[in-house]
């Protein structure tokens, strides 16, 4: 066999290499055989134990898992719960036993099999996701029935690759990080509670890889990429060999790095900025935490209302935001206000399809249009302000106007909350993010206006070469190093020093090494990442003064294209650090 490389969605970040265990869907067919009236008391009650048997595995698995890894994992079950509780299901099941006089199982076999077709053609994608749940308990209730047992991830006795079409989150949860050293899956998205659970338990993961279980087979040697989002089958030696020298290295760089955790990211010279991390959920605080993280750059607060059917209300962003700025203490902890539309989708609100969704209407626009659902969210943003030390921001902001308008509505939820009583910190922050050339190119108006900046890159690099972010055709084009990029960015972070307001980047520009130098340069007060990246910029940041970052920059902003930029600034961080970036 010769090597096969395929590429997916990066999942949960890191190198792992070994060999592949076909995680199938089990052998769960049942055969339709016919029963007699007398027999049908017995069918339902043979369904009624299994429903039983499946709620108590199901209890005993949530509380083991919100044991070991917090009580939000452990939630994930309720879901599963709610689906051994559906009516409908249960009644189509037994009306169908007693109607066709059919055994249990394969009646019970059949409408789960129905479920799950009419769920797939569903456009909703909050049903869709629900399809996993369904086909879970599913599948649990008709071993109960069958009486099989099933050999799960937790009783692997070898260290495996995990391919699968899919895993559910139970699946996910019960993997024993000892033995799954990586997993692949056909299908799923980034956000999926498979993915989030990868990443918390640190696991390497590619998702979306279409056709792993296809190409993949038990025992294939594999090396999965969670970084890049690359499976390579069959690697030959030298590809072998090119990523174990990777894979060595990145620890060899962990242990380094983690020995300047608790050191500032101040240069020889001592200008010192601040490193803190982008999250999209309140599960990343431990690992946020671990990796020395000064505070959160970023909450992608749209998150919190995916995956359901209702909207959050206030109490309960409240409670979220405060869990937060409680983790964090004194350290910064910034809130990014309702980023919808684009490629990030919620099915409550049932958003029209649009020819341009980047261009259309998102983020800040939709919270204008939409005073309600903003107004509840700023509510609960100014609740929590009062318990930690939170500040705002946001998206997507085009002009002055829109900053006017964000902020008109903020004071009527300050004065609303003053009404009834309740405390929020009256001097929180608000920021703008610049991720719109528009903002950038008037950023000197919107600085008197903001009380900081940050530039949302993956956005501003969209805008400004006029390239889809998610447009793999002409990802060649997407160049965080373009100078058109390079000038707006210096344009912002002089503008915002010019009227005393720090300015930050959370693009994933400021988590990128070779530019770290140049940001630096540049004058940027505040980079956030993803937080694995963090110790690495801070080594990058130690290493160099700022007169030399300064003149780095310079250079680099009299060079005419991306390519020769990017060259450039790898060149000086390989003299700078030959060891870690040399060849
Ligand atoms: C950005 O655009 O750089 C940004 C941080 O926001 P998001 O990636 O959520 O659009
Ligand atoms: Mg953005």
């Amino acid at each position: 066999m010769s090597e096969i490389t395929l590429k997916g969605i990066p999942a949960a970040p890191g190198i792992v290499i070994g060999h592949a265990y076909i995680f199938g869907k089990e052998d769960l067919d049942v055969e339709r055989q016919g029963i007699s009236e007398e027999q049908v008391p017995l069918e339902i009650s043979r369904f009624e134990d299994a429903l039983i048997q499946t709620r108590q595995e199901i209890i005993a698995l949530q509380k083991k898992i919100a044991q070991e890894m917090g009580s939000e994992h452990g939630e994930v079950f309720d879901a599963h719960l709610l689906v051994l509780e559906d009516r409908m299901l249960i009644e189509e099941v037994i009306s169908k036993v007693k109607k066709e006089k059919l055994v249990v199982d394969f009646v019970f076999s059949e409408v789960l099999k129905r479920y799950a077709s009419v769920f797939s053609r569903i456009e909703d994608e909050y049903l869709k996701e629900r399809i996993s749940d369904i086909n879970d308990v599913g599948r649990r209730i008709l071993r109960n029935l069958l009486g099989k047992k099933r050999k799960g991830l937790a009783d692997l006795e070898e260290r495996v690759i995990v391919i699968a079409h899919d895993l559910s989150p139970s699946d996910t949860a019960t993997m024993h990080k000892n033995k799954v050293v990586g997993f692949v899956t056909d299908i799923g998205g980034k956000t999926s509670h498979t993915a989030i659970m990868a990443k918390s338990l640190e696991i390497p993961a590619v998702v979306g890889l279409e056709v792993g279980t296809e190409k993949i087979k038990n025992g294939d040697s594999v090396i999965v990429d969670g970084s890049s989002g690359v499976v390579i089958v069959a690697p030959e030696p030298e590809t072998l060999k090119k990523y174990e020298v990777q894979e060595e290295k990145m620890k060899g760089l962990t242990a380094t790095f983690i020995s300047i955790k608790d050191l500032p990211a101040e240069t020889t010279d001592g200008k010192v900025v601040s490193l803190a991390a982008n999250i999209e959920f309140p599960e990343e605080i431990p690992s946020v935490l671990q990796h020395g993280a000064e505070g959160l750059g970023l909450y992608r607060t749209e998150y919190f209302y995916m995956n359901r059917r209702d909207l959050p209300t206030e109490d309960e962003q409240f409670e979220a935001y405060k869990h937060l700025a409680e983790a964090f203490g004194d350290k910064p902890v910034i809130i990014r206000t309702l980023d919808i539309g684009g490629d990030k989708f919620v099915s409550q609100f049932n958003l029209p399809k649009e020819m341009s969704p980047f261009m259309g209407w998102r983020a800040i626009r939709f919270c204008l249009a939409r005073p309600d659902i903003f107004k509840t969210q700023l509510r609960a943003i100014l609740r929590a302000s009062a318990t930690g030390n939170l500040k705002v921001m946001f998206p997507m902001i085009s002009g002055v106007e829109e900053l006017r308008r964000s902020k008109e509505l903020l004071q009527e939820c300050r004065e609303e909350l003053k009404a009834r009583g309740i405390a929020y910190n009256d001097k929180l922050e608000v920021g703008a993010m610049i991720e719109v050339p528009s903002a950038a190119l008037t950023s000197d108006v919107l600085s008197r206006e903001a009380a900081f900046f940050s530039i949302g890159t993956n956005d501003l690099i969209q805008y400004s070469l006029a390239v889809d972010r998610t447009n793999e055709k002409i990802a060649y084009l997407y160049e965080p190093t373009h100078p058109a990029v390079l000038r707006l960015i210096k344009g912002v972070i002089d503008a915002g020093h010019k009227s005393n307001i720090w300015v930050g980047m959370c693009g994933e520009m400021s988590g990128e090494p070779s530019l770290a130098l140049l940001l630096l340069g540049l004058g940027l007060d505040e980079f956030s990442m993803q937080s694995a990246s963090i110790l690495e910029i801070k080594n990058i940041i130690r290493s160099v003064s700022y007169v030399q970052a300064k003149q780095i920059a310079d250079q680099a902003m009299e060079l005419t294209t991306g390519a020769d930029v990017e060259a450039f600034l790898k060149g000086k961080l390989k003299e700078l650090l030959p060891a870690i970036y040399g060849n």
